[in-house]
């Protein structure tokens, strides 16, 4: 199938509530075009130098999410490029982030990325650290970022009932989190979860939006 048609293919299975980032990460420009196409505007990149060659290159009506891990020397170049980072893991991220963001006049949003998955090479926060962390109050020091939801990748497993529990336990954290710390904030609304193998399952435990990239792209 063309890129054409698995991106219809996917926006038809998935409620219109839930937002399709297309993960082009390696891949051409002409593919990014292509489905650019079909009125495609959120695209993933886990990578500052890709994101620059392609922000340069390719429409400015693109919304660029970053997904990847960043490295606190990068976030100057990915904050004026971007609309959501997906992958924020600690608070001296967030202090560089809300850094860049000021220079640049902008209040960046901001996913917290956390640890869901059995295997240890995943990062993110776990859950105990993080709500240490907004207990503490340093995030809402930071003016010029704005804390938006969370992200978080299941194991990669054919276990769908461990991937399921997974999903489930970090729409679990969100819930609490909202209600803890962003009860007033209507804008902390999202929950980033879900990839090529699992965004179903990501979505009927509570994801809203999915990061797509080998079932789009015919990676
Ligand atoms: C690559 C990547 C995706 C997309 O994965 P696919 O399996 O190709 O859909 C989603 N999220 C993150 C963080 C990624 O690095």
């Amino acid at each position: 199938m063309s890129i054409k048609q698995n991106i219809n293919s996917i926006i038809s299975l998935i409620p219109k509530e839930v937002k399709l980032v297309a993960i082009s990460k390696t891949k051409p420009c002409e593919a990014i075009m292509e489905a650019y196409d079909t009125g495609q505007r959120i695209f993933g990149e886990n990578r500052h130098k890709e994101l620059i060659e392609k922000f340069d290159t390719l429409p400015k009506d693109i919304k660029w999410h970053f997904i990847g891990s960043l490295q606190r020397t990068n976030v100057k170049y990915v904050v004026p490029r971007v609309e959501l980072i997906h992958s924020v893991d600690s608070h001296n991220l967030l202090k560089e982030i809300d850094k860049e963001a000021a220079k640049n006049s902008k209040v960046m949003d901001v996913l917290l990325e956390l640890h869901i998955a059995q295997e240890m090479s995943k990062s993110g926060w776990d859950r105990a650290t993080l709500i240490e962390y907004l207990k503490s109050g340093a995030h809402s020091e930071l003016k010029n970022v704005r804390i938006v939801g969370v992200m978080s990748m299941a194991s990669y497993t054919y276990d769908t009932e461990q991937i399921r529990a997974e999903f489930r336990e970090l729409k679990q954290i969100f819930d609490s989190i909202k209600e803890q710390f962003f009860a007033d904030s209507d804008y902390f609304n999202t929950i980033s979860a879900g990839m090529s193998g699992d965004y179903e399952i990501a979505i009927e435990e509570g994801s809203n939006m999915v990061r797509i990239g080998s079932t789009i792209f015919n990676a």
